[in-house]
């Protein structure tokens, strides 16, 4: 590694979140039965004419300038041939020689850097199907399709060849995700297919100029395999160059159980797909009065959000970085407040004791036992002095576990704060009969061993006393 330097570039599918398909009105509900969500268009019979869905456009329009692209004023989809079984058109209707958008970049940072990656091209496609290789009890002989998919709307956005390491490819795609996902582009669940990445990969000696010769690596679909699948194919490609042999331009395939790249077919070049304008539909013309529209729809970005969450909660620059990692924590933090937590109580409990408690959970903030309203709830708890820090800490590891309320829990349990005086006194009037050696020691000048005094205080109330009252009683009986 030392000797050579990896060339990365990714090419990454994103679903367009529309409630209907790119050329067509059917859904593009996931998990329906199979086959339900269709229609001529999408199943490409003869004489079907599509017709492009608005909102699928200005999607890809959003996520173009979130991604600093520059939007075209005329671009144009483009039939894109091939036969496949889950591809009943036998073209997939893409963006080709006038792609929708160019030129843009997305900042990443990694190890405390910050790198500019160059966005090559946003474009405009329609999904094919599926086929079902498995799951049905003649699998062994048949291949099943379900065309559900076909015709959902993806953008792709394809990335300068600009990373370097498999890291940075990693960070690249991680914000990558974010931005899509703050703008409501893309749900981005990798689980369902609504982002997918492939990589060009190509090694070279440090300090080369010329590229490489790349392979292409399909289906990174999740972030572990995309690390991993890097790492494999730098580490064969320097050993077919280290041993005297030659690359060869090919599209390889990641075998997740096997943890190695697979050759999956010769790389196929643009010719090999004849690409022609799609006849069907007409140019896609925008205006700079569109282009204003979609902007001033644009919501906001997390590097925005992190610094309104500074300026407007007066949160740490390292909280606000936290909550805005995801849009869904975002939002989690900002209900939370609404619901009359403080700021600063909201921001410390949500990305220490929520965060801690939902990892150990192997839950996402969207699955949380504790809703916003409820945090907020026992926060103002706290925050009022009714249940001290450390009761806190305990009544929300049973609201998270049972599901139940703070007040049900602090009520159920007896934990609300002691702060009757009376009672308080008679606790700390015990607790000083029985330790005359350390009043001695208090009364003449060890104030060390006051510590020891509002320990034994706690104790005997299970660490529910008001920490001011017990101060303030204690001094006064040991004076
Ligand atoms: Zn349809």
């Amino acid at each position: 590694m030392a000797k050579y330097e990896a060339v990365i570039g990714l090419e990454v599918h994103a679903q367009l979140q529309t409630v209907t398909k790119v050329f067509c009105s059917c859904s593009t509900h996931f998990g329906d039965p199979p086959n339900s969500n269709t229609c001529p268009v999408c199943l490409g019979l003869p004489g079907a004419l599509p017709v492009l869905n608005r909102r699928a456009l200005e999607l890809a329009m959003r996520a173009a300038l979130a991604l600093n692209c520059k939007i075209q004023p005329r671009s144009r989809f483009a039939r894109k041939n091939y036969f496949y079984p889950d591809l009943p058109k036998g073209y997939q209707i893409s963006m080709y020689e006038l792609p929708l958008a160019t030129d843009g970049w997305l900042e990443i940072a990694f190890d405390g850097n910050r790198k500019r990656i160059g966005i090559t091209r946003v474009h405009m496609e329609d999904d094919a199907g599926k086929s079902l290789h498995e799951g049905f009890a003649d699998s062994d002989r048949w291949t099943y399709i379900d065309f559900n998919r076909c015709g959902v709307p993806l953008i792709e956005i394809v990335s300068e060849p600009d990373l370097r390491t498999p890291a940075e490819a990693y960070a690249y795609l991680t914000t990558l995700k974010q931005v899509l996902e703050y703008t409501e582009v893309s749900d981005c669940n990798m689980e369902e297919g609504s982002l997918r990445c492939d990589a060009n990969v190509s090694v070279r000696l440090r300090g080369a100029s010329k590229f490489g010769t790349k392979a292409e690596v399909k289906n990174l679909n999740s972030f572990r395999y995309l690390s991993h699948a890097l790492e494999y194919e730098i580490e064969r490609q320097i050993g077919i160059v280290e041993s005297g042999g030659t690359m060869t331009q090919e599209t390889r395939l990641w075998n997740v159980a096997a943890g190695r790249t697979e050759p999956m077919r010769s790389k196929e070049f643009a010719h090999d797909y004849r690409y022609f304008p799609e006849p069907d539909l007409l140019p896609v013309m925008i205006s700079e009065a569109m282009i204003a529209e979609v902007r001033a729809a644009m919501p906001e970005l997390p590097a925005a959000r992190a610094e309104r969450f500074l300026r407007d909660y007066k949160i740490t620059p390292y909280d606000a970085s936290v909550l805005t990692a995801a849009r869904a924590l975002a939002d989690y933090f900002e209900a939370t407040v609404n619901a009359g937590a403080q700021p600063k109580s909201a921001a410390n409990w949500i990305s220490v004791e929520l965060l801690r408690r939902l990892n150990d959970a192997g839950k996402e903030i969207a699955a949380s036992p504790v809703s916003p309203a409820s945090l907020a709830e026992l926060l103002q708890q706290v925050d009022a002095g009714q249940i001290t820090a450390a009761t806190g800490k305990k009544v929300f590891a049973g609201m998270f576990d049972l599901g139940k309320t703070a007040t049900e829990i602090i009520v159920a349990e007896g934990l609300a704060q002691i702060s009757d005086a009376t009672l308080i006194e008679k606790i700390v009037r015990d607790v000083v009969a029985k330790n005359p050696e350390n009043v001695a020691k208090y009364r003449s000048g060890n104030e060390g061993v006051f510590k020891f005094f509002v320990g034994q205080v706690m104790r005997e109330t299970r660490g529910q006393a008001n920490p001011q009252l017990v101060n303030e009683i204690l001094k006064r009986l040991l004076a």
